[in-house]
Order: structure tokens, then C-alpha cells, then sequence
């Protein structure tokens, strides 16, 4: 298969227009930007599609997909006994980076949710995410575009990297601005519970709900409550650790173990650009201001990617634990991480 490459300025064209739409609609793929990472995206209510996406991801099938949809009021169409809050939150929060799960109707396959009986729903505000939603006139699952297990992609190489000339259509959007995945929300009770904490927290919930629970760091001893977040994910091939202290400590920690590793074995390191000359020998990856929350959500699996390809085997995160951003930094680096941390 040769996959078709469109940018931006090509969904204009009337016949890249009834590609995307034919594509989707025949049960094949499309990856297209959103504003939190790259989708892959099927036709919700294609087997075909939906079965394509699991495949190429190498996803297991129990781990439910996303809904995408264009138009506020389509969540109606697909899910049914809704809380009051419910549209409040519609309101606030759309379009954007937040699904909400609800009770699904019987039109929904079970394909999509894992053999559950609720489904995710989101309507993405990324301008090409929308077209393609609107181009097409169907609700669209995509799940992140990386092979399952590896870090999300953020960047068009990223999806280059993992699925050239093994999707028909994908779609050039740059670099996603969010660069993480969304805040997943269940709404089927009286108090919604944060299921993954995204850039839409819980602080932020509170101010249209009275009351939401969970946004914590996810940890090995939880229950998982979003059946997708058992399973290894957002790992670089290295081994990943995330040091936990304050920055002098974790200078001295790192700093030790670029000095006694051996010289053939290249240590990486992720840390703020105030760091960025802390470790002299190290390859590092500075991620952003330490208080430039919204740059460094956006070019975390960005790192964890350029540590894969240059090959480095042993990789030193530093721990998040100041600004609005940190329960969702935190979940994906501690993920990412296999639950490895050392606290100083
Ligand atoms: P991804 O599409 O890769 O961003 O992953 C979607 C996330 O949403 C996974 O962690 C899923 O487990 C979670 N999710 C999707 N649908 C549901 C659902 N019906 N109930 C609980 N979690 C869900
Ligand atoms: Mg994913």
C-alpha cells in the first residue's frame, strides 16, 4: 500500500474531499491531526474500519476507542440517559480536549467500546479534525496514531515513523498543540470521575460540577477504571526512570550515574531547559520553561521519541509535581516509565 499524503490547504480540493470521505466510508484509514495528538481514524460504524485501526495499531481489543464527532448535539444520537451536568460540561468544554463516557445506544457497536456498555465521546477543536468530521458526515473513532505501547505522536515524522505505507490517507498538521491526550470524564453517575487526567483538570471541572473525582496519578496499585490504562503504554525502548526531588538532588543522582555508567552506554535525560547544561555528557532533551506548563505537555512524547532514535538505552525523567498540568504529566511519564521512580 502507498499511502496518500495531504497537508492542510489540500482538503479544499473537491477530489481530496471525496477521498477522505470515500476512504472512511469503504472501512479503511485516515490519520489526521487533532489538538492533543495524532488520530488514526475509522468510520464508528464500520467493522471493517474499526477492526483496521486494532490491526495496525497492534491495539488489544478490550482497550475501547474514542468517538469523534463534529456537532455538539450528535452525542444525543449515539448515547442516551444523560445527568443534568452533562450539558453544562458540553458547553464549557467543547470543542476540546475532553471525552466524556456515557451510556451508549444499542447503534453503537461493541467493537468500538470494548464490550462495554458506555463509549467515549469527544468533539476535537483542531481545525482539520473538524473538516474531516464534517467531509465525511460520519462519526469517526481515533485512537492515537502510534503502534500500541509506544509514545503518542505529536508530530507529523512521528507518524511517518509508525505507518507509512501502512494506512491509505494521512493528513499533515504539524505539531499538535496539546500534545497530550484528552481528559477522560465518566459521566454516568452523579459525580463524574476523572478516568485519565488530561490539560482539562479537575480544578477546572469543578468550576461548572460541584464535585469530581480521581485526576490523581495513575499507580500500579489502582483499579483501572478506563479499561486502556492496564496496559504499557507511551514507552520509549530504553529503560525510563523518573527521579523525584528537589533539583539539587536530582542533579547529584543523574550527574553519578552519567559518571559511573560505562562509556559505551549513553545516558538521556528529560528534563526543563534551566537543566538543560546541568549533565554534561548526558544526551538530553530539554522539554520546555519549568513554568511553561502548556510547552512542556506539548513536546514530552516528543523526547521519548528522540531518545528511541538515538538509541539511548538508560533514561532519566525528572519528576513534575508544580503547576495545573502535573496529575496528567505525571500519568503519562509514570506510565511511560513502567512505574519506575526514585525517590530522592
Ligand atoms: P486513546 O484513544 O489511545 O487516547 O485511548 C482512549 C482511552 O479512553 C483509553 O484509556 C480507554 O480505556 C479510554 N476509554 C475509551 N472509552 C471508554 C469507556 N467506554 N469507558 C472507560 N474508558 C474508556
Ligand atoms: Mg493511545
Amino acid at each position: 500500500m502507498k499511502t496518500r499524503i495531504y497537508k492542510s490547504e489540500d482538503l479544499n480540493k473537491k477530489e481530496v474531499q471525496e477521498d477522505i470521505k470515500n476512504t472512511l466510508l469503504s472501512g479503511r484509514n485516515v490519520i489526521f491531526p487533532t489538538e492533543t495528538v495524532y488520530g488514526i481514524g475509522a468510520y464508528a460504524l464500520s467493522e471493517k474500519g474499526i477492526k483496521g485501526i486494532y490491526e495496525v495499531k497492534g491495539r488489544p481489543s478490550d482497550n475501547p476507542l474514542i468517538m469523534h464527532i463534529s456537532n455538539n448535539t450528535d452525542i444525543y444520537k449515539y448515547t442516551c440517559d444523560h445527568q443534568a451536568y452533562v450539558e453544562d460540561l458540553i458547553q464549557a468544554f467543547w470543542p476540546g480536549p475532553l471525552t466524556l463516557v456515557l451510556k451508549k445506544k444499542a447503534q453503537v457497536p461493541y467493537i468500538i467500546t470494548g464490550g462495554l456498555e458506555t463509549v467515549g465521546v469527544r468533539m476535537p477543536s483542531h481545525p482539520i479534525a473538524l473538516k474531516v468530521l464534517d467531509i465525511s458526515d460520519i462519526p469517526i473513532c481515533a485512537p492515537s496514531a502510534n503502534i500500541s505501547g509506544k509514545p503518542s505522536s505529536t508530530l507529523f515524522e512521528h507518524v511517518l515513523e509508525d505507518f507509512k505505507d501502512r494506512v491509505d490517507i494521512m493528513i499533515d498538521g504539524g505539531k499538535s498543540q496539546v500534545g497530550i491526550e484528552s481528559t477522560v470524564l465518566d459521566v454516568t453517575a452523579k459525580i463524574p470521575v476523572i478516568l485519565r487526567p488530561g490539560v482539562i483538570t479537575k480544578e477546572m471541572l469543578e468550576t461548572v460540577v460541584p464535585q469530581v473525582i480521581g485526576g490523581k496519578i495513575h499507580t500500579s496499585d489502582d483499579i483501572p477504571k478506563a479499561p486502556g490504562m492496564k496496559y504499557r503504554h507511551y514507552a520509549p525502548k530504553g529503560d525510563l526512570m523518573v527521579v523525584d526531588g528537589n533539583i539539587d538532588q536530582v542533579i547529584s543522582y543523574i550527574t553519578k550515574q552519567i559518571n559511573t555508567t560505562d562509556s559505551k552506554n549513553q545516558i538521556g535525560v528529560i528534563c526543563t531547559t534551566d537543566l538543560k547544561e546541568a549533565f554534561t555528557g548526558a544526551f538530553v532533551y530539554s522539554i520546555g520553561e519549568p513554568n511553561q506548563e502548556e510547552e512542556i505537555a506539548s513536546n514530552l512524547f516528543a523526547a521519548l521519541r528522540a531518545m528511541d532514535k538515538a538509541n539511548i538505552e538508560t533514561i532519566y525523567a525528572i519528576a513534575f509535581h508544580e503547576g495545573k498540568y502535573k496529575d496528567a504529566l505525571m500519568n503519562r511519564l509514570m506510565k511511560a516509565a513502567n512505574q519506575q521512580i526514585i525517590k530522592l
